[in-house]
């Protein structure tokens, strides 16, 4: 038996104890993990800073005070979120219990991705434990050395038989699809998506897929530039760009430009030093596979800001293109780096007409201080989300669904909307074995008379 088959058997047999069904247990095993990102911070951020030369500070920023409001919320919450839900009632029913009962599915693969390891990765877990469900958790192995934190210091918090921790590239996560599961979480790419989603079909088993995308970025005339430049030279840079809801490219009237280039560049002086190389601050692609891939899209753009760098180190500069044709290689696919190419329309219908004839992205975002403008915009366009004059925070508020829609994605998470999404919601109806006179009319021989007609 493979270590991933047994992984899995064991986590199943773990479930069909029964002890997930506890508030308490759920709540225990919460706070457990909130007690490991306590105790276990300076791992955390050594890891990371191998990983993607994440900063000590910026580690609580981006990866764990999401986790943490994410579990206290949780906590919370879960009584609420367990209990039965009554829903309104028909004439028939009108004296039965109809109620809605969230119940755990059973064993949930996550499969984390490697750019943020910790929130992508232990935030479906968050929502799986609280649900109710075993789950098999499988690290990005991109994220190598984060993967291995993972690896050793999850068990000695969460209960390793429901909770197991499974390392590994393609091979073993492809041995863990021939598994069956209740549920599959994926966050990465549309290609693997597909590869998922064709394992889960064997089994039927539900998926959520949170994937990426060109995540377009208008900018209106009718804007504060130096803030709104400001929030997206912080959306776009941080972590070297690859965040799965990073402004992906602008959309700006010709007549701005000039002004947009020049508050952007301003602001990655301010945030990462007139070098942005040896500033704490400013992170590395991840790998040489990804540089080149990165590297690969500036051949066909005229660089306006940025442009350097540095194989052996796998940096590349904050990055701006401008005059971008929509043909322009950078405009094929999600950049997941630090280049920002600037294209030219001359209206928000324009910009309107531009997004909607590509994909759905996984976020959209307006500045503008048009607020008629701003609503126009949502109501005329689609994407996973969307974020009027700022970029990223829509992340971390967990009443808010978070997912993508076509290709960006399957499913939404966080808060209340993974424990739904992590649960079957169970249609249950109570009656009594009385009033049996009320049910006459539906018992055949149906005829005129018993109907009343
Ligand atoms: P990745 O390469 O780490 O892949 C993700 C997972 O898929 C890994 O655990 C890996 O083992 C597995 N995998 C890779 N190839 C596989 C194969 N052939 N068969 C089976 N499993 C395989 O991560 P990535 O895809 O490079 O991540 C970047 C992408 O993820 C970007 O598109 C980004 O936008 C997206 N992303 C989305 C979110 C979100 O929340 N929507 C968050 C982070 C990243």
């Amino acid at each position: 038996m493979s270590r991933e088959q047994k992984a899995v058997e064991l986590a199943r047999k773990a479930f069909l104890t029964g002890r997930t069904r506890s508030l308490d247990y759920r709540i225990s095993q919460l706070k457990n993990l909130q007690r490991f990102i306590n105790e276990r911070q300076k791992e955390i951020a050594d890891g990371l800073k191998k990983d993607l030369s994440k900063s000590e500070f910026g580690t609580p920023l981006y990866e764990t005070m999401g986790l943490e409001s994410e579990i206290n919320q949780a906590v919370s919450k879960l009584k609420e979120w367990a209990a039965p839900r009554p829903v309104t009632k028909n004439l028939l029913t009108i004296s039965d219990q109809v109620y809605i009962q969230p119940e755990p599915l059973g064993v949930v693969l996550v499969i984390g991705a490697w750019n943020y390891p910790w929130a992508v990765t232990i935030q479906p877990l968050i929502g799986a434990i609280a649900a109710g469900n075993a789950a098999v958790i499988k690290p990005s192995e991109v994220s190598a050395h984060t993967a291995k934190v993972m690896e050793d210091l999850l068990p000695l918090y969460l209960d390793k038989e429901m909770y197991p921790v499974v390392t590994g590239g393609v091979a073993e996560t492809q041995e863990l699809l021939k598994q069956r599961f209740d549920h599959i979480f994926y966050t990465g790419n549309g290609m693997v998506a597909k590869i998922i989603m064709v394992a889960a079909a064997q089994y039927l088993t539900p998926v959520t897929l949170e994937l990426g995308g060109k995540s377009p970025c208008y900018i209106d005339n009718n804007c504060d530039l130096a803030v709104a430049c400001r929030r997206i030279a912080w959306g776009k840079y941080t972590n070297c760009g690859q965040t799965c809801i990073a402004p992906d490219y602008i959309l700006c009237d010709p007549s701005i430009q000039d002004r947009v280039i020049e508050e952007i560049e301003k602001n990655i002086k301010d945030f990462y030093t007139e070098n942005p190389k040896t500033c704490p601050d400013y992170g590395r692609i991840i790998n040489q596979r990804h540089f080149k891939r990165v590297m690969a899209m500036l051949e066909d753009g005229t660089v306006a800001v940025g442009g350097e760098n540095d194989e052996s180190d796998c940096y590349i500069a904050p990055t701006i293109l401008r005059d971008v044709k929509p043909d322009a290689k950078v405009m094929q696919e999600e950049i997941f780096g630090p280049l920002l190419p600037i294209l030219s329309v001359r209206s928000a219908d324009e910009a309107i007409k531009f997004i909607n004839e590509r994909e759905k992205p996984l976020a959209l975002y307006i500045f503008s201080e048009n607020n008629k403008l701003i609503k126009r915009m949502i109501a005329e366009t689609s994407s996973g989300g969307v974020l009027a004059n700022d970029c990223l925070i829509h992340f971390s508020v967990n009443t808010l669904p978070f997912g993508g829609v076509g290709n960006s994605g399957m499913g939404c998470y966080h808060g209340q909307f993974s424990f739904d999404r992590l649960s079957h919601l169970r249609g249950c109806l109570i009656k009594q074995l009385k009033m049996e006179g009320v049910n006459k009319m539906r018992y055949p021989p149906h005829t005129a008379e018993k109907l009343g007609w």
